[in-house]
């Protein structure tokens, strides 16, 4: 209170509210891929990732950030990055959610789907922690070129403990993974590594180097162990670097910095250098990108589903506050313009969310040839198209809170974390154009025009504009695009299996508006630029949080 003035109109937070039983889009995305999904789990998740408590977690991570610890006061080099105990809640939380590797080691259905949707709903909790999550969930596929080390570390990778201690992995009950490609001169053409790594013998995880160089972009160093690439004498390969040796020493890795990143904030980022560290070989010498993309392709996954997830973290907070704040003798979300905004937030996040679930479930299917070819194809769509959507999608929702959207007050503007969060998916694990020029080289190997036919037939005659742009794309697909024209037709074939998902999972009015507006020309270049057919009403009741 002031003594100056009442304070009024200003909107209550949103907390203590299940964020599963407010996502109709999530469930009815669920429902389609995997109809007897038992979803308890994410139900408590839900009430978990929403509640007042873990929300104070995420801000105090974001707030109080990792701090690098070179040396002890003695002048021993430790290596540590040092967190707030916020940070370590969040990690125990998510692993033991299972989130980092569970779906490897459970017989239950879906696990992947399952897995999907959990990880969605705790990018609305904290999203930065999520990176060592992420790539310990991906690292399986890969580790699995080396069966010896796989088998010792497979019980830790899969178990929902979490121990931040730096301690040899046989001591914990669980550990995190991850990766180490980007050199300083080069990321994307990681052909350009410099970093040596030199045959030293051979032992019971097989055969062992010596390297030395660099990695210019490391994140979560406090991971138990990293794949890198390196040069062998055979060509870039793929190794096993595990921060403490089988004998208890620590590595000869050495964090020289970390990074200071526009978001991302509770994440810790460093560069590493290797000077003389040990490392095993992780599949064929010499075929180290095939084998690390194995790892890839997961975290790929994840990038759609955090962003996904920030979207509708974004858009729930922009209609719960407009549905609160009072402006021109109306609610914000009474405002027929306002409206408009928000049902097209409400398209786009729904579209990502359905598209995202998609992908994911085709991991829960390998040994079916079609799951295989739209997980091979959807993999850079999703990951181009859904992030690329990320950033101007929370500018929008940022707005919709006028100028508290911009504040950040100690962590509490939960909207300007989102904002600055969102363009590192589109960057990391492959940017944009690097996304779009992977899916010319997946058009080239699988039979994807059939594929793609396949996966739109469901919604045939279901819109004009989506038949229009359906019976061209499998043509354009087998055409074969030039580089040059490769974001646009990524950007087809995401909107057209958003479509034709949509037209299995939504509502008439959420499936219409978003062939209209998206594939129809009814739309502008901004969103909130519906055309008047739209019927806004549904799509926004649908949507609201509470
Ligand atoms: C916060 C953060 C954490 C990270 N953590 C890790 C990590 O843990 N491990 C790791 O290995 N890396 C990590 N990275 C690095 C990240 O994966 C790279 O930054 C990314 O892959 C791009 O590589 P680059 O920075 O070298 O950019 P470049 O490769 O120089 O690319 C610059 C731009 O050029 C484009 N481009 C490149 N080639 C082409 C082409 N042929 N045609 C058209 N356009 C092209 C790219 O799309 C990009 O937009 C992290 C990055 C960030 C921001």
């Amino acid at each position: 209170m002031s003594a100056t003035h009442e304070v009024f109109n200003q909107p209550e937070p949103l907390v203590d509210v299940n964020l599963f039983e407010g996502n109709r889009a999530l469930q009815d995305a669920l429902r389609f891929n995997a109809p007897a999904l038992d979803v308890a789990a994410l139900r408590a998740l839900g009430q978990q990732v929403g509640s007042a408590g873990m929300q104070q977690h995420a801000r105090l991570a974001n707030v109080y950030k990792p701090q690098l610890r070179t040396h002890d006061r003695f002048g021993r080099r430790i290596d540590q990055v040092e967190f707030h105990p916020s940070y370590h809640a969040l990690m125990s939380a998510a692993t033991a959610a299972g989130l980092h590797g569970t779906p490897w080691a459970q017989a239950a259905p879906s696990p992947h789907l399952h897995r999907a949707a959990a990880f969605m709903l705790f990018t609305e909790l904290e999203p930065s922690i999520l990176c060592p999550i992420s790539m310990t969930y991906a690292v399986t596929p890969a580790l699995q070129g080396n069966p010896a080390i796989y088998a010792d570390w497979a019980p830790q990778l899969t178990s929902r403990a979490y121990d931040p201690a730096l301690r040899r992995w046989k001591d914990k009950p669980g550990v995190t993974v991850g990766m180490g490609m980007t050199e300083k001169q080069g990321g994307s053409d990681v052909r350009a590594n410099t970093t040596q790594a030199v045959p030293e013998g051979c032992d019971g995880w097989g055969q062992r180097f010596t390297v030395t160089g660099h990695k210019w972009f490391f994140s979560a160093p406090m991971c138990d162990a990293f794949l890198i690439l390196a040069q062998t004498p055979a060509g870039l390969s793929c190794l096993f670097l595990p921060r403490v040796l089988p004998d208890g020493t620590l590595n000869r890795l050495f964090i020289q910095r970390l990074k200071d990143k526009l978001g991302n904030q509770a994440n810790a980022s460093s560069e590493v250098e290797f000077a003389g560290a040990t490392a095993w070989l992780v599949g064929e010498e010499g075929r180290g990108v095939p084998q690390i993309l194995a790892m890839g392709t997961l975290t790929r996954l994840d990038c759609a589903l955090g962003t996904s997830g920030l979207m509708r973290q974004a858009l729930s907070l922009a209609l719960d506050h407009t549905a609160q704040r009072m402006a021109f003798g109306k609610r914000l979300i009474e405002q027929p313009l306002m409206r408009n905004v928000l049902a097209d937030l409400a398209l786009e996040s729904e579209a990502a969310t359905a598209l995202a679930l998609r992908l994911a479930s085709s991991f829960d299917r390998p040994d079916d040839e079609h799951e295989r070819i739209m997980q091979r194809l959807l993999t850079p769509v999703a990951k181009f198209w859904i992030c690329k959507r990320g950033s101007a999608f929370a500018q929008e929702a940022m707005e919709c809170l006028g100028g508290n959207g911009y504040v950040e007050e100690g962590g509490e503007g939960i909207l300007a974390r989102i904002y600055r969060e969102m363009p590192v998916n589109s960057i990391w694990e492959g940017a944009g154009n690097i996304m779009a020029l992977d899916l010319l080289r997946a058009l080239r190997k699988a039979d994807a025009a059939a594929a793609l036919a396949h996966e739109l037939a469901p919604a045939k005659g279901m819109h004009p504009a989506l038949d229009h742009l359906a019976a061209r794309l499998p043509t354009r697909v087998e055409q074969m695009a030039t580089a040059m024209e490769a974001r646009r037709l990524a950007q087809d074939v995401a909107l057209a299996v958003q479509a034709a998902l949509l037209a299995q999972t939504a509502p008439a009015a959420v499936f219409g508006a978003f062939c209209d507006s998206r594939l129809g020309g009814e739309w502008g270049h901004s969103f909130g630029s519906l055309g008047a057919g739209a019927d806004v009403d549904a799509i926004i009741a649908r949507a609201r949080p509470r």
